[in-house]
């Protein structure tokens, strides 16, 4: 772990060894390698960003965005082609939506899918992408008919290697350094059409939201874990800081803060379990996966910022820990659809 958080090099074998202990690709049914429901997934995902939230990251694309439209919506020829593959851990996963131009309005994209004969051309770039620089294929959104605003979207499974498609820089992040983050080009890129997720063109944009909301709910987990990390880092240290002749966790305002974070990240768990378990019930949680997220992640911000402040100046020093997780968890109000992103969908939701 050390190596990677310093070399910002995700070590690819996890993916192959987590895939054998059906351990990378949780949410999937078992019979798929999986390991049978969303709160299994929850679990794994808490567990992971409590030691590592980069590599955890990585490890979610391949779970979700990269595989999620493939399982819902995919032939069997692609299940069996990249979903079983990934689930496996033999093929690495990617997901492109971002560009350099365009987060949170999705829908306007620029990318484009031209059919011609047998295949479609792709041209385009995607920033930001999650296992870019490693991916053995990427599912990428783009418009087969730019008319139809949202709707005209189809996403495509594109392989490494195939002529057009490059890996055009791996970017320099603030945090999350385990986790490899690249930009990506598709310039007259020609994908087979058996590479188009779904049956018709169009509606791709509608296979995008089923996946947003099952991750939606996994950044619970993600949020949770990280933010017990913190808490654990935070409590260790407070008690054996000993200023003005005692501990720091004598002081009330410290006392007060840690016993804060326990409560926090109990109300966080409940929460993120309570929503998995409606998920895997199979009710509409779209609302609440968006409350989910958004309290999660902002309550996160709290709690990375008070465990900062009670590990005073050492808590700036990268010999620590705690700063890893305050730089990594900054993230999640951004990522996946911001804070106000998800207002906006719990406005709309509860019909504002
Ligand atoms: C480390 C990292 C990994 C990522 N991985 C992937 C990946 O694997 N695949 C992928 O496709 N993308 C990925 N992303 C992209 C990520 O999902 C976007 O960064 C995110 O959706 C926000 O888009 P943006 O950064 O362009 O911000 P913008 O959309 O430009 O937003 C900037 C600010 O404006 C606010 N804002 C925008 N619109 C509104 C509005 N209507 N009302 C109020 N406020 C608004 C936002 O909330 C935000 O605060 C990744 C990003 C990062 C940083």
């Amino acid at each position: 772990m050390d190596e990677a958080e310093a070399t910002h090099t995700f070590p690819k074998q996890l993916f192959k060894k987590m895939g054998e202990q059906a351990f990378l690709c949780p949410r999937y049914p078992l019979e798929m390698g999986g390991g049978g429901d969303k709160i299994t997934e929850c679990i794994m995902v808490e567990e992971l960003c409590r030691v590592n939230v980069g590599i955890a990251g990585s490890l979610m694309v391949q779970s979700g965005l990269a595989t999620d439209p493939i399982y819902r919506h995919g032939t069997e020829e692609q299940k069996e082609r990249f979903l079983l593959p990934a689930i496996k851990g033999e093929k690495i996963g990617a997901f492109g939506l971002t560009e350099p131009d365009v987060g949170s309005d999705s829908a306007a994209i620029k990318t484009k899918a031209v059919r011609s004969g047998d295949d479609y051309i792709i041209n385009g770039t995607k920033m930001f992408i999650t296992n870019g620089p490693i991916c053995d294929y990427v599912v990428v959104a783009a418009y087969t008919d730019p008319t139809r605003r949202g709707e005209g979207i189809n996403l495509f499974i594109v392989e490494k290697g195939t002529p057009g498609f490059t890996v055009s820089r791996k970017l320099d992040k603030v945090g999350n350094c385990s986790a490899e983050t690249g930009e990506l080009v598709f310039e007259d890129c020609r994908v087979p059409a058996e590479n188009m997720i779904g049956e018709k063109e169009g509606g791709g944009f509608a296979q995008l939201a089923d996946t947003l909301i099952s991750g939606r709910i996994t950044y619970g987990a993600r949020c949770t874990g990280t933010g017990q990390a913190a808490y654990e880092l935070t409590a260790k240290y407070a008690q054996e800081r000993i200023q003005f002749g005692k501990p720091i966790t004598k002081y009330q305002i410290n006392r007060f803060r840690i016993a804060e974070m326990a409560m926090y990240l109990d109300v966080m768990r409940s929460y993120t379990y309570r929503v998995a378990r409606l998920y895997d019930q199979g009710r509409k949680v779209r609302k609440e996966s968006s409350m989910v997220k958004l309290f999660t992640a902002e309550i996160l911000q709290k709690i990375l910022n008070d465990a900062m402040q009670i590990h005073g100046g050492y808590g700036y020093m990268m010999e620590y820990p705690i700063q890893r997780f305050w730089r990594d968890g900054r993230l999640f109000t951004i990522t996946e659809g911001t804070s106000e992103i998800q207002h906006l969908v719990i406005a709309k939701e509860i019909g504002l």
